[in-house]
């Protein structure tokens, strides 16, 4: 099978478990987990942070942000394909209280000038806008890379109008090796960022949220109601920690690897699919021009060992990673044009 679903599937690798059999550990609940500190110590550092915390999932880290920056009966910016509203299962309004208020972006990105149009008045019967979420790379925008100077007029709009700002920095990771632009300028663009170990990086679990010293003692606090207080895991954080020293560059040959798939697909079956612009890891495939639906070809896909994931009615979806090398990709290409032929 090669596993083109997401860069979720990936496992770690037999150097990054021998990291984690070697952690230092103690409880984390405590704040005596040396390796938990070290890694946020540091990725406080590489994200331009005051502090960071270590969450089991991107999911909590979202949600402890939503929370740390609302009140119950405010309202929330987000962009309409973003992961926050469509894959976290309605959470702001469970644990926040709050409501989403969805604009559709252009690749991923929504303009200052929509912003103006969604973002309330002080009048008493209305909403509180209290917070705009940005998502970098866009994961449904096709692992779009949001640009910086787009992220800085929105944030410089949220201050002017005194709104937060937090950035669902999953796959900031791929933006950074993009763009070149280093996760510090991106995040200098947010009062919060989340970003996750367990994509492209390869580790099993973990995420991380960072933001200022104040917003991070609400964050801890936050993290403990949620259930995300957790022991000796050190365990975790030194496969964090390994995926962000070792696993960070070469998500270089996932892009190229994403690119090749593209390139292979459009000129052997252009006239029956079109390939969105390819940033990153992320291809999106339409193939509304061969009238086909996407449930129909994942599955022939599936029955030639080549997963992808439906993303719509004519839209299919596959991500590069670690556990995917070229030559597989340029396989699952050919299969794939084979079977829109
Ligand atoms: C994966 C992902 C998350 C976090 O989701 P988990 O299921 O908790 O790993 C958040 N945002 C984006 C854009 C993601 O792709």
């Amino acid at each position: 099978m090669i596993d083109l679903r997401s860069d979720t599937v990936t496992r770690p690798s037999k150097a990054m478990r021998e990291a984690m059999v070697a952690a230092d550990v103690g409880d984390d609940v405590l704040g005596e987990d040396p390796t938990v500190n070290h890694l946020q110590e540091k990725m406080a550092e590489l994200l331009g942070k005051e502090d960071a915390l270590f969450t089991p999932s991107g999911v909590m880290a979202n949600q402890i942000a939503i929370r740390c920056h609302t009140e119950p009966g405010d309202e929330v910016v987000v962009e309409r394909h973003s992961h926050i509203l469509n894959y976290e299962t309605a959470a702001p309004s469970l644990i926040s209280g709050v409501q989403l208020l969805p604009v559709e972006g252009k690749r991923g990105i929504f303009e200052v000038d929509q912003l103006r149009d969604v973002v309330r008045s002080s009048e008493y019967y209305m909403p509180r806008t209290s917070l705009i979420c940005v998502e970098n790379t866009h994961n449904m925008a096709g692992g779009a890379v949001i640009p910086l100077e787009a992220m800085a007029a929105v944030k410089a709009f949220a201050d002017e109008r005194r709104i937060r700002v937090h950035l669902d920095g999953a796959r900031i990771w791929n933006a950074w090796v993009a763009s070149g632009v280093h996760p510090r300028d991106y995040c200098r663009q947010a009062d919060t960022v989340s970003v996750c170990f367990s994509k492209g990086l390869g580790a099993p679990a973990g995420s991380l949220l960072a933001g200022s010293r104040t917003i991070m003692a609400k964050a801890r606090k936050t993290r403990k109601v949620l259930g995300g207080g957790m022991r000796q895991i050190g365990i975790l954080a030194a496969a964090a920690f390994y995926a962000v020293e070792h696993n960070i560059e070469r998500l270089n040959d996932d892009h190229e690897h994403a690119r090749t798939f593209a390139r292979i697909l459009s000129e052997r079956a252009g006239h029956a699919l079109r390939c969105e612009p390819v940033d990153t890891n992320i291809v999106l495939i339409d193939i509304a021009p061969s009238g086909r639906t996407a449930a129909d070809v994942r599955s022939r896909l599936a029955d030639q060992g080549v997963l992808v994931i439906a993303a719509g009615t004519h839209m299919l979806r596959a991500v590069t990673h670690l556990d995917v090398a070229r030559d597989e990709v340029r396989t699952a290409a050919e299969i794939f044009a084979k079977v829109m032929t």
